[in-house]
């Protein structure tokens, strides 16, 4: 097979041929008067990428997402960085976008309210962590700013690749990519102070639960009693696990084996 051409990293915001004049915003926003669910959308070229990421965290703060450290990494992950050159305008809307081989990069404010959830585990710092589901790396150069050291574990190949290529120029000393069948977890790297899943199965893979700390906690979406997928926080106990089911989400299926 004939290795595509090396894509280009898109530029910030996407599309507007040089010199053209930046577009006056149609309305100034006012503090008293906030544009309502307006997207995070860049309006022009004096606009830049971190003025967009701060209006998409403010958003996320406005549904509660509080830790400072999470609030912190959701400011200084570019996400435009992890999706393709079509998509960068949308990249700081809470939506989640196609990132290839039917897989999706997550909504931010998942990604925040995941990576919050984590850092309220018992264990503080937050030591090593597991990602399943590497995707376009965008969560685990979130987490890598939340924790000591990363793993994340990618099984479709070309996602793995992909993934490698986005944190490339980013320099993440402690993110460690892993090509591999997460459902098994990652045991050379375990205990793990936390295990968290960008995919969903029916039921949460025993080997998570095992390679947890003790203090540790996994967050995953399941599938409930009810049969809808939810979010489930796991915590390990010297008494055993704790299991908690939070509220309906949305993950693209957790599959085994590689591809
Ligand atoms: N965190 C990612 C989300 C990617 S979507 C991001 O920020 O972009 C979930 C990913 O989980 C997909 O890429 C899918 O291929 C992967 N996945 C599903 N089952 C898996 C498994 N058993 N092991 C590893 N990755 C898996």
């Amino acid at each position: 097979m004939k290795a595509p051409p090396p894509r280009q990293r898109p530029g910030f915001p996407a599309r507007l041929p040089a010199g053209t004049p930046a577009p006056v915003p149609a309305r100034q926003h006012k503090p008293d008067a906030p544009p309502a669910h307006a997207p995070a959308r860049p309006s022009g070229v004096g606009m830049d990428s971190a003025a967009v990421r701060a209006a998409m965290v403010r958003k996320l703060q406005g549904q509660g997402i509080s830790h400072p450290a999470v609030v912190a990494a959701m400011l200084a992950v570019e996400r435009h960085r992890f999706v393709d050159s079509a998509l960068v305008n949308q990249a700081y809307e809470d939506t989640s976008l196609p990132i290839g081989q039917g897989q999706t990069i997550s909504k931010p404010g998942v990604v925040a309210r995941m990576v919050e959830l984590l850092c309220q585990a018992r264990v503080q710092p937050l030591g090593r962590v597991l990602e399943i589901g590497t995707g376009c790396g965008y969560q685990a150069a979130v987490l890598a700013r939340v924790a000591k050291e990363v793993y994340s574990i990618e099984r479709i190949r070309s996602l793995h690749e992909k993934a490698r290529d986005n944190l490339r120029a980013l320099r993440v000393p402690n993110l460690h990519l892993l090509f591999g069948d997460g459902m098994v977890g990652f045991p050379q790297g375990a205990p793990y102070a936390g295990i968290i899943a960008a995919a969903g199965g029916n039921d949460l893979p025993a080997a998570w639960i095992d390679q947890l700390a003790v203090g540790g906690r996994l967050v995953a979406p399941a599938v409930t009693a009810a049969g809808r997928q939810n979010l489930v926080v796991v915590d390990k106990t010297a008494n055993g696990v704790v299991r908690t089911e939070l509220e309906a989400v949305h993950f693209v299926p957790l599959k085994s084996g590689l591809a």
